[in-house]
């Protein structure tokens, strides 16, 4: 496969996606004001050490949104090499390979100047969390939300998935989202499939479908773009819920009928 980088630059915190395996990112995130450098959810160290060296960075930090293979799969490695220390949830310390660092659900955590907030999301798994950057309002959701979609239920039910979508929700509107896939050309069909009167989802699918083209990822999104366009997003909307024939059904039964 080939390994691209593009780069994306907020206040002060360069996120690069690091195409792995074949459809997965991993994110380096180089904080320019403190030099500190971190990887989320490499799930193989070999692409993220060769653009380490080509920008001549170290590796301070590895956090994990969760414990799939295709999350952790270099921590080992890259820990080894760079004594770079693993961070990840508490309820998921037993399957964390490497974890130095135990944070807790809503605890803040420093990462050079920035604050991390960790907000635990259950639902892929039960030990799913997402790191978001509270001033850089920039949001790591891994396998919970993706752009356009929503990841499966593994551990956890569609209660809690649906409960951790809606913390998301939650985050300001303008917040980045990166997420641990590029599935979106796919979900972006499924959406279409139950929601093909949404004018945001199709003008959202035309912008993939230029980025996919000359094979550029659709990683950021942003919450705006999502809440507008993701079904996965949209459950307690009344055109919707019409749309399914489910009008005034709970939010939860039009959640559990898409997914
Ligand atoms: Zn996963
Ligand atoms: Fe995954």
């Amino acid at each position: 496969f080939a390994t691209r980088y593009i780069s994306d630059t907020t206040i002060n915190m360069q996120v690069i996606p690091i195409s792995c395996l074949t459809d997965n990112y991993a994110y380096i995130i180089n904080d320019d004001s403190s030099k500190i450098v971190g990887v989320i959810d490499p799930s193989e160290s070999s692409p993220i050490i060769s653009f380490l060296k080509k920008n001549n960075l170290k590796l301070n930090y590895i956090l994990n949104t969760h414990h799939h293979y295709d999350h952790i799969g270099g921590n080992i490695e890259l820990k080894k090499k760079y004594n770079a220390k693993v961070i990840g949830f508490k309820g998921d310390s037993h399957r964390i390979p490497g974890i130095d660092i135990i944070l807790e659900n809503n605890e803040e955590w420093t990462f050079g100047n920035s604050t991390v907030k960790v907000l635990h999301i259950p639902g892929h798994t039960l030990g799913h969390i997402c790191f978001f950057f509270q001033k850089e309002k920039i949001a790591f959701t891994g396998d919970t939300l993706f752009s356009l979609g929503c990841g499966r239920i593994f551990e956890g039910d569609h209660k809690q998935m649906l409960t951790s979508l809606n913390k998301i929700k939650k985050l300001p509107k303008s917040t980045k989202i990166y997420c641990g896939h590029e599935y979106t050309y796919k979900n972006a069909e499924f959406c279409m499939k139950y929601d093909n009167n949404n004018i945001n989802l199709k003008k959202h699918f035309e912008k993939i479908k230029k980025l996919r083209s000359n094979g550029l990822p659709t990683i950021p999104s942003n919450l705006e773009d999502e809440l507008k366009s993701n079904i996965f997003l949209r459950c307690d909307q009344n055109d919707l819920k019409i749309k399914l024939n489910m009008k005034n059904q709970e939010d939860f039964k039009v959640f559990k009928k898409i997914r």
